[in-house]
């Protein structure tokens, strides 16, 4: 059985040479994300020709996905490199750029006691450390803790009441997408996005072709979801900072309606963060990490994501193997439940010509047993939408740039195959059954549906779906001619 839920695996130190790149490759890595809250341009430029290299060893299209820093806000530094905050003491935060020290926190964002008001929680170090405003001082904040912790140099700092007067984008992030542009990423993930107009601007900076996943990790982006849908390609569940950001227990039904209406959207979702953390040490998850996956993968996602488990963990190709398997038997599950009477609203905000082809061919794929859905694509579109309607059939994709092929990476029970393009789609539909017998993905004689854009090449709305059965081409021999000499 095919896997379709894709696999995303950040990159790092724990993964840094090229045979750790081949393995995760092997063990089932769909996109590689490059996490430029770390490491520095060489290592991401070493690490993309490590990736290049060991995708095109395999054969296979692997997207890299690239993870900008975006405005997140940090203490500063301190003498001796951490201090101790204690439940229920006041501590002031200061606009600084000195080291602090006991009861003084130094923070660079300079409109602090402008936008954060007395009353506003104060959330540090991924939620370890919480507290709330209690005095607004001429020249500092003074807050009350109230869960404690050791507070290290430069770690988060977040504000969840306050709307903090940031721009989607710092110095540090222009710089990096420049570097993107130059390495050819496939996806860039914009941290920290606040609204749809947040996207429209990384968008610009990025290129304008590259698509944007929006990371939602900000209250405020979830308050403005619709407008982010409005203009990114995809979005990214990122629990951790949004487990900051909301109260813990609203993470579970806060992610399955971002999954819900991002992919009614027709955008492409991805479920991030502590999935299998406790692997990054051990051999095997928690039963608790099992289920969240599989929940994650009944909720429609499109992808599921690795962090620290393979940048840094100890055994990063066999989380991935893990991480597989456990998609599988989730997907095996809601296979063996598919009645047909399970229907996905029509997605009228995608295109609509390919949304009610696709709609169609997975339905007619279903009611006639097929195990295949062909589509061919130009830009990518075709598959996306097709995907979303989550057929039962696999979904092979046809298309002739590598480019489209490695954003395929990314597509729920997408699988990407190089083409080269056909002057009808009479040839084209002859070259893609003869490949699909060839590699066993099909027999003759066996039925799939086929959609594509008539007439090719052209950039023409997908309006055709086709019932074709394997080797039928055999029995038209001029058209069997024709379509050897062209494959
Ligand atoms: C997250 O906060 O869940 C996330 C994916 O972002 P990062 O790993 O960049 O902190």
């Amino acid at each position: 059985m095919r896997r379709r839920t894709k696999i995303v695996a950040t990159m790092g130190p724990a993964v840094a040479d090229l045979d750790s790149v081949r393995g995760l490759i092997e063990a089932g890595m769909d996109v590689a994300r490059l996490n430029f809250s770390h490491g520095d341009h060489d290592s991401h430029l070493q690490m993309t020709q490590w990736i290049r290299q060991a995708a095109g060893e395999a054969g296979r299209s692997i997207a890299i996905l690239q993870d900008i820093q975006g405005p997140k806000t940090r203490v500063g530094t301190f003498e001796g490199g951490s201090i101790e905050l204690k439940p229920g003491e006041t501590v002031r935060l200061v606009v600084s750029e000195d080291k602090g020290r006991h009861g003084v926190i130094p923070i660079g964002y300079r409109h602090l006691l402008d936008d954060v008001e007395v009353g506003d929680r104060v959330v540090m170090f991924d939620g370890l450390i919480t507290g709330r405003v209690v005095e607004a001082e001429d020249a500092a904040l003074v807050i009350n803790i109230e869960r404690g912790g050791e507070l290290h140099d430069r770690k988060g700092i977040a504000f969840p009441d306050s709307h903090l007067n940031l721009g989607p984008i710092t110095e540090k992030d222009r710089r990096d997408l420049e570097l993107g542009r130059e390495m050819g990423v496939d996806y860039v993930a914009a941290s920290f996005v606040k609204s749809g107009e947040d996207i429209a601007e990384v968008r610009r900076l990025a290129g304008g072709s590259v698509p944007i996943i929006a990371k939602v990790e900000l209250a405020l982006a979830y308050q403005n979801l619709d407008s982010i849908l409005g203009q990114a390609d995809g979005v990214m569940v990122a629990r951790g900072d949004l487990g900051v950001q909301l109260p813990m227990e609203t993470i579970p039904n806060v992610q399955a309606d971002i999954l819900h209406r991002t992919n009614q959207a027709g955008l492409i979702s991805i479920t991030a963060t502590e999935m299998l953390d406790s692997m990054i040490t051990a051999l095997r998850p928690t039963r608790a990490e099992v289920t969240d996956v599989a929940n994650a993968v009944a909720s429609r996602t499109d992808a599921v994501m690795l962090s620290a488990e393979t940048a840094v963990g100890r055994h990063p190709a066999r989380v991935i193997e893990a991480m597989s398997v456990i998609c599988l038997e989730a997907e095996r599950f809601r296979d063996a439940e598919l009645t047909g009477s399970e229907t996905i609203d029509f997605l009228e905000n995608a295109r609509t010509f390919a949304s009610a082809t696709a709609k169609a061919a997975t339905e007619a794929a279903f009611n006639l047993g097929f195990k295949t859905i062909v589509a061919f694509t130009e830009s990518g579109a075709t598959a996306r939408i097709l995907s979303k309607y989550r057929p039962s059939a696999d979904i092979m994709v046809f298309a002739a740039e590598g480019r489209i092929r490695r954003r395929m990476a990314l597509f729920w029970g997408v699988t990407p195959i190089r083409f080269k393009p056909r002057e009808s789609t009479d040839r084209m539909f002859a070259a893609a059954e003869k490949y699909l017998e060839k590699e066993g993905i099909c027999e003759r004689g066996e039925g799939v549906v086929m959609i594509a854009g008539t007439p090719p090449n052209t950039g023409a709305y997908t309006n055709l779906v086709k019932l074709h059965v394997i080797g039928e081409r055999l029995r038209n021999p001029k058209r069997s001619r024709r379509s050897d000499r062209s494959s």
